[in-house]
């Protein structure tokens, strides 16, 4: 998933967020948190102004000062354009439908688990080639990342002071097979969801923008494929990566994989019911680089039915039938 340097300076990094009792309802891995609310979170200059009542930049208009107010109430968010966009259009350009702005409905069989609830904390390892533990990314509920290291005595310091940065999955990387397309995403959770279905997937911490040359070193000789997230700094970031691997990846190509919503990624394609076996298909008919073009770089074009990359233009697409 997104997240820019701004968002990460935007986000009050608060204890995880309680919705009224809805955190820590989790059964059969459904969260009881409405769906909406990750989405409403990811909003540009999205920040909490009190407990229970966020404001972000409105999806459904030009909107730079942040306009669009949501809170919870009981199970269900409450959300109101202050500029008068309509609801049915804010849940729209989210992607999303009326019914997520409400907590699905699920029974509690065993009960609450800390470790299950939209509110835990991940971390994510960053390890070199030897596996060794180098930093972490934490990832709290909100999507307020930030970094940190060991201290050597068992401890954490929040900082990257002096720590060599690598890409996620180093070691993971390295070990597969030469021949085997690498997959760059935007963000270590869909580097993971790729990885749990066999691909070699990876990612740069900090998120969009933060490719450092160095990091190409590391995908030499390889065919990388860069799934950008379905938004402008998410393709701005694909187009940067994509650069820097010039002459040193053997190939690399920036697909955008068909139905995405605005700010969608891989992990919305495969949890909207996506297939690895059709993100294979979609990979092996996107174009290669031709053997004539000095650029090893391909399809820079994004296709005419990209949805709007433009946070002030979202517009809802559809997945198509499956
Ligand atoms: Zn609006």
């Amino acid at each position: 998933m997104n997240h820019t340097p701004e968002a990460d300076r935007s986000l009050p990094l608060l204890p995880p967020i309680r919705h009224d009792g809805l955190s820590g309802g989790c059964s059969g891995g459904m969260s009881r948190t409405p769906p909406i609310l990750e989405h409403l979170e990811a909003l540009p200059k999205a920040r909490q102004v009190r407990p229970g009542a966020w404001v972000a930049c409105c999806p459904a208009h030009e909107d730079t000062t942040p306009s669009l107010p949501w809170s919870t109430s009981g199970d269900k968010v409450l959300v109101k354009c202050q500029a008068g966009c309509e609801t049915e259009a804010v849940v729209a350009a989210l992607g999303m439908k009326m019914s997520d702005l409400f907590a699905p409905k699920t029974s509690m069989i065993n009960g609450a688990s800390p470790a299950s609830s939209p509110a835990a904390t991940l971390h994510y390892d960053y390890r070199d080639e030897d596996g060794h533990l180098l930093f972490q990314v934490e990832r709290r509920h909100g999507k307020a990342f930030r970094q940190r290291r060991p201290d050597g005595r068992g401890g954490w310091v929040y900082n990257l002071d002096g720590v060599r940065r690598v890409l996620y999955r180093l070691p993971e990387l390295l070990a597969a097979d030469p021949s085997e397309t690498v997959y760059v995403v935007e963000g270590e959770r869909d580097a993971d969801n790729l990885a749990r279905l066999g691909l070699v997937a990876t990612t740069n911490p900090a998120g969009a923008n933060k490719w450092r040359d160095d990091y190409s070193e590391s995908l030499r000789g390889r065919d990388v494929v860069v799934f950008p997230d379905n938004d402008a700094p998410g393709q701005k970031h694909a187009e940067h990566v994509a650069r820097a691997l010039q002459g040193i990846a053997s190939t690399v190509r920036v697909v955008l994989l068909p139905g995405l919503s605005h700010k969608g990624d891989v992990s919305d394609y495969l949890a909207d019911g996506g297939t690895v076996e059709e993100l294979r298909v979609i990979v092996r008919d996107w174009p290669r680089p031709r053997r004539r073009s000095r650029s090893p770089v391909a399809s820079w074009s994004w296709p005419a039915s990209s949805p709007s990359a433009c946070p002030g233009h979202g517009r809802a697409t559809s997945r198509p039938a499956r």
